[in-house]
């Protein structure tokens, strides 16, 4: 007889996993606590874009749905960053061709969800989690608009409910697994930005633009219909942060003091500004991931992080692949496999932590100084005339499979190289000499 899962959660990854499972030959059925958002899209405060990257693509492609999400990317072959007095300068992400892609949430959840459906997975909607017995392997749902309650019992639950895991929280309170929640002091507004008036992009789409400013910036990625998605992240508190943006007069006199050129663009910006949440952003360690071959906790559920590398779904997404992997080489002895997924995974959840918080300086702060441009003209420069003895760090991150805890590590060797370069005298000038390329062989 076919092993029965239940999955808490019909987001990006859970719906994935569903595919995943269900083509497996598992007997997989889904509870989400939101309607369907095939029928009225929904983001629930979520990022209206994301940035989907080569992990993404891969695990999209082992389970054949990547030509389905294809038809709603965009591809972004670089930054581009705009300086406060409206100047621009561009720096190219990978190799020619390497693209990160700009895709919609909700348009990508409903192709997820589709897949999943059309490959045998079960969906339920207006279900939220409430509790678990683990004992019993029984999730117990509430239904929204009922307020009844149903108790699934199966082979094993999956939490794939995201950052504010009910099964995690569960896990945390009757199991005592670790937790850690920790909030960042910046907060995000998302803005329209909308197309011209003969439907075309205002900005190049086919980039990721940043307006960075130190201590906070602004970020804008493509939709296919001729609009932008922008988010500005910022402090809560002090100096340009929200809680000094309330009327009118002060967003209009920040935005213009700081973003003049995108101000320019942007007509109904107060309005905007006073209908669209602030949210908070967190990162969320927990562990283990597991409770034997009855629970495991998959996606932001386990490794929640924050947005600054655009990794978050792209690692959700790599689990489900992973996991696959780990049920082959097990035979889909489930015990097994859930503490290994849990043992080997966890150090890419923390990976993709670091690195998520590292970008965020780089993003908002180091995008806009000049020799950090350098550093980077310098690393690509070498890496194209050495490519097996240096992959740049963000190319490791969003351009191979390469793990993320390996990444890490090896991006924070090269970093610690980098600095004995740029501190070269006159490094300004030579860093195209023969002579920069020498000492960094030597020094690796
Ligand atoms: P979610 O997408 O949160 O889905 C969880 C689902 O579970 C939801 O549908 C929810 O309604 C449901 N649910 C919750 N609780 C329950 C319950 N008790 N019972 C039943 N159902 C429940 N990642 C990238 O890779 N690239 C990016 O560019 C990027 N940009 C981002 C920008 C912002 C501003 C933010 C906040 C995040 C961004 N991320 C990005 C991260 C990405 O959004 C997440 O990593 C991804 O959505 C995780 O998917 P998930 O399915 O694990 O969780």
């Amino acid at each position: 007889m076919k092993k029965k899962i239940t999955i808490a959660g019909a987001g990006l990854v859970g719906s994935l996993s569903a595919l995943y499972l269900t083509k497996r030959g598992y007997d997989v059925s889904v509870y989400e606590k939101r309607k369907d958002l095939r029928s009225e899209i929904i983001t629930a405060g979520k990022s209206i874009n994301l940035a989907l990257s080569t992990r993404g693509w891969t695990a999209l492609k082992k389970v054949n749905a990547e030509k389905e999400v294809e038809k709603i990317a965009i591809p972004m072959y670089k930054r581009i960053m705009h300086v406060i007095n409206g100047n621009i300068t561009e720096q190219q992400y990978g190799k020619d061709g390497e693209a990160i892609y700009s895709v919609s949430r909700a348009e990508l959840n409903v192709i997820m969800m589709n897949l999943a459906e059309k490959n045998g997975a079960k969906l339920h909607f207006n279900e939220q989690c409430v509790d678990v017995d683990f004992d019993n392997i029984t999730a117990i749902f509430e239904n929204n608009k009922t307020k009844n309650t149903t108790k699934v019992t199966s082979n094993a639950i999956i939490g794939a409910d995201g950052t504010y895991s009910a099964i995690r929280d569960v896990m945390v309170k009757k199991l005592n697994h670790e937790i850690e929640i920790k909030y960042i002091d910046h907060k995000y507004k998302e803005l329209l930005l909308p197309a011209n008036n003969k439907g075309e992009h205002l900005l190049d789409k086919n980039a990721l633009h940043i307006w960075p400013r130190g201590n906070f910036m602004l970020i804008a990625l493509a939709n296919l219909d001729g609009s932008f998605t922008c988010t500005l992240f910022a402090s809560e508190k002090g100096e340009d942060s929200f809680e000094s943006l309330n009327t009118e007069k002060e967003v209009t006199n920040y935005f213009e003091k700081v973003f003049p050129d995108f101000t320019s663009m942007i007509p109904d910006l107060y309005d905007q500004w006073k209908k669209n949440p602030t949210s908070s952003l967190s990162i969320v360690r927990t562990y283990p991931w597991n409770f034997n071959e009855k629970a495991l906790l998959i996606g932001d559920a386990a490794h929640a992080t924050v947005p600054f590398y655009g990794q978050g779904m792209n690692c959700g997404f790599e689990d489900c692949r992973k996991l696959d992997e780990i049920l082959n080489q097990n035979n889909d002895c489930l015990k097994s496999s859930f503490e290994e997924f849990s043992q080997e995974r966890k150090k890419d959840g923390d990976g993709v932590q670091d690195l998520s918080m590292h970008n965020f300086i780089v993003m908002r702060d180091k995008t806009a100084d000049p020799k950090f441009l350098i550093q980077k003209k310098i690393e690509k420069k070498f890496s194209e005339l050495y490519p097996e003895k240096w992959t740049p760090l963000y190319s490791m991150v969003s351009f191979t499979n390469i793990s993320y805890s390996k990444a890490w590590k090896i991006g924070m060797k090269q970093e610690l190289l980098m600095q004995k370069i740029m501190s070269i005298p006159n490094i300004e000038n030579i860093w195209e000499s023969e002579e920069i390329m020498s000492k960094m062989i030597e020094l690796i």
